[in-house]
């Protein structure tokens, strides 16, 4: 056990920042004397807009993601094209694509991936809503933006076997070499998979 150097609360609250993904002790410990250091304009405003989202923050009953609002931002936005939807796992990944601007569509918030080993099942995740959604009159494509990993394509075949008698064209992300990428760092699975869905020039 390493000695406290501070007391108590201060101690707790290094705890509780060691625990944000990326944070180990050391840099929670350097977060937490930032913090104090800077605690007028940055630690109130901080635990003030942690206030805030705590009290305001609900998950948008239509795709899932997290918003101040149900329906959230995203699905009311009627500038977005109403006819496809983006199917991802978590709203992690709906939040990179809308960083990206990767598309300008509506999303569908799984809320995982189905794993046996970890006792993931189809009940756990939001699959039911999605084929309700697909069903929808305006919905004529379904985009599966998940991960490249056994898991993700698992569940990728599941819902498309689901979304059998709808009317939609299921689509899948592309696998191959990444932006910027040199071919000679690519793992093979990632060189077989370019190869195989290789495009006219
Ligand atoms: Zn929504």
């Amino acid at each position: 056990m390493p000695t406290a150097v501070a007391g108590p609360e201060i101690e707790r609250l290094i705890q509780l920042l060691a625990r944000l993904p990326g944070l180990g002790p050391r840099s929670a410990r350097r977060a937490a004397l930032h913090l104090i250091k800077k605690r007028e304009q940055l630690m109130s405003p901080l635990a003030s807009a942690m206030q805030v989202a705590i009290d305001k923050i609900v998950v948008c009953k239509t795709c899932g993601n997290i918003d101040t609002q149900n329906p959230c931002t995203v699905c009311i936005d009627t500038r977005r094209d109403q006819s496809v939807l983006v199917v991802v796992a978590d709203v992690s990944d709906l939040w990179a694509l809308e960083r990206a601007h990767a598309i300008n569509a509506r999303y569908h918030v799984l809320g995982g991936t189905l794993s046996p080993l970890d006792g993931v099942g189809p009940q756990d995740l939001s699959i039911d809503a999605l084929v309700a959604r697909a069903h929808g009159e305006e919905v004529k494509e379904i985009i599966l933006a998940l991960n490249a990993t056994v898991d993700g394509q698992t569940t990728a075949h599941y819902i498309t076997d689901m979304l059998g008698g709808a009317n939609v064209k299921v689509t899948r992300l592309a696998h191959g070499v990444p932006v910027g990428g040199e071919l000679d760092y690519l793992d093979e699975g990632t060189l077989s998979a370019a190869i195989k869905q290789r495009t006219l020039f």
